[in-house]
C-alpha cells in the first residue's frame, strides 16, 4: 500500500484550490495552489 491506486499513475487528475478556485490539471498532487499558495484538492479524472 505504497501508491494512491484511485486511479491510473500516469493519468491526469484535475485538482481545485480551496482557497481561490483555481484549476490545474496535473498527474501528480500539487502540494499548494499556483495562485495563492493554499491546499489543492483533487476532484478526480477530468470530463473528455
Ligand atoms: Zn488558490
Amino acid at each position: 500500500m505504497d501508491r494512491d491506486v484511485e486511479s491510473d499513475p500516469e493519468a491526469e487528475s484535475t485538482y481545485e484550490c480551496l482557497g481561490c478556485g483555481h484549476m490545474a490539471t496535473e498527474t501528480n498532487h500539487p502540494t499548494d495552489c499556483p495562485e495563492c499558495g493554499d491546499t489543492m484538492r483533487n476532484r478526480g479524472t477530468p470530463f473528455e
